[in-house]
């Protein structure tokens, strides 16, 4: 057994789920971050364990051909990107491979899947940052970045490649206000931005009831971004993880941005949802539209502010959206009407309650399109569905592990998977989204 502390010869011959590359020593698994398949590494043994061990770099004695230098100085420190050492094509193929070996191993369903849809822009492609604040223990100073990989140390950087270029702006005039006050009572900054209208919102997350010199920051916020449209308190006292709280105060303009996606305008208030790659939401919105086709009645679950629904409107009669974040509720109605859409109807609640309470009162979609997030349909939900027997059900996941479960549930059911798309929305980092279709037999 691997001891602590312990230096190994280590080839890694595959990555897990979470992007860390795993090799095999007497059996034994260790996993070592920022490596790739095919490289051989001097590893030093940190954390030993039964069953598994956890080890880093000493020395990369022979490179994996997938492997690119990182053009980002934080990126082995901070939780962010798990690939950015890898090119774009291994990327692709492995977020691929994932999603074929989710359907093997864990769906136990032979499904071909087809190639993943690779982003344009791997660069500045997200609309949406949280940004944690902590003060330096020695001067006090403001650190403003992101959190090292599963801790709470905060990994100082401004000017992410992933982001958009103005949020580097927003960063520096809250930096600056925040020397100026000496307020030391904020959590995170969070920053949203249309990438098709250019309209920006900075969120402020705090543990006080107010901020001070209030005017001071929102001047300069409108003086150095031009096309600030928005400026929201929110006020998170808990002691926890979830970083947005409850209750958002809007201190300039109407608390919400608007963006267009796929030629309708939506409007995105700081707790609703909304797909942080615009450019691949409309490649991954295409493909959903394209297995949903057209229908009579479309029932969209976990519809957020409903924009899926909401784009596939002009072939669907009659569209129902569920969602169980109220705002998202109100924003998805005020969507509608922003599209001049009448034949939308949005119910706020638990998504398999809902499903239960409209097949009682006898709806019948044809198309049921389901969006959950990583945990993936309520467990009850797949037999609901099916017993509303939709002709197609379209699943839009964020986590292929729980797709492959759900889909192994829909098929006990006679809801047969049809074609399978993979989407990069997330590229650099280990996460992949996938369309699904399944067509009742
Ligand atoms: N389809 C939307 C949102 C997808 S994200 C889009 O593409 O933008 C998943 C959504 O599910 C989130 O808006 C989340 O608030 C919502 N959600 C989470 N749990 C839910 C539940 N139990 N019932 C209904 N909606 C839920």
């Amino acid at each position: 057994m691997l001891q602590k502390n312990q230096d190994i010869k280590l080839i890694i011959d595959g990555m897990t789920a979470e992007g860390s590359g795993v090799g095999h020593f007497d059996g034994q698994a260790v996993f070592v971050q920022n490596t790739a398949i095919g490289d051989e590494i001097d590893c030093h043994i940190m954390v030993a364990k039964k069953t598994y061990a956890v080890g880093k770099i000493n020395k990369l004695l022979k490179h994996s051909p997938d492997r690119v230098e990182s053009d980002c100085d934080v990126s082995e420190r901070c939780g962010g990107c798990a690939y950015r050492h890898i090119s774009y094509d291994a990327q692709l193929k492995m977020k691929e491979q994932k999603v074929r070996d989710a359907f093997q191993r864990i769906g136990h369903l032979d499904v071909e899947i087809s190639p993943i849809l690779g982003a344009k822009n791997i660069n500045g492609y997200r609309n949406k940052a949280q940004f944690p604040v902590e003060f330096d223990t020695r001067d006090g100073k403001p650190l403003i970045g992101f959190y090292a990989n599963n801790t709470h140390r905060i990994v100082p950087c401004m000017d992410c490649k992933l982001q958009s270029a103005t949020f580097e702006c927003v960063l520096q005039i809250v930096k600056n206000w925040l020397l100026d006050t000496n307020f030391k009572k904020i959590r995170h900054i969070y920053i949203r931005e249309g990438k098709n209208t250019g309209e920006v919102m900075v969120c402020l997350v705090i543990k006080s009831d107010g901020i001070p010199n209030k005017e001071q920051l929102i001047n300069e916020l409108k003086n150095g971004i031009p096309k600030l449209k928005t400026v929201v308190l929110n006020i998170n006292k808990k002691d926890t993880n979830v970083i947005l709280g409850e209750a958002c105060e809007v201190i300039y303009g109407d608390g919400y941005i608007t963006d267009k996606l796929l030629g309708k305008t939506f409007r995105i208030s700081p707790l609703s949802f909304f797909q942080v790659n615009s450019e691949q939401c409309e490649v991954l919105y295409s493909k959903a539209q394209e297995y949903a086709g057209s229908a009579d009645l479309l029932l969209d679950l976990y519809c957020g502010t409903g924009t899926i629904g909401l784009s596939m409107s002009d072939n669907v009669k009659k569209l129902v959206g569920v969602e169980i974040i109220p705002e998202a509720i109100e924003d998805a109605k005020k969507n509608a009407g922003l599209n001049n859409i009448s034949n939308a109807n949005f119910f706020c609640g638990d998504a398999a309650k809902i499903a239960k309470e409209l097949k009682a009162q006898g709806t019948k979609p044809d198309v049921v399109l389901v969006d959950p997030p990583r945990k993936g349909l309520d467990e009850t939900l797949p037999s609901v569905i099916a017993e509303m027997a939709p002709d197609r059900v379209v699943y839009v996941s964020c986590d292929p592990a729980t797709l492959a479960r759900d889909c192994a549930r829909f098929d006990a059911l006679g809801y047969k998977v049809k074609a399978v798309t993979p989407v990069d929305m997330f590229p650099h980092t280990a996460h992949v989204e996938t369309v699904c279709l399944l067509s009742k037999e």
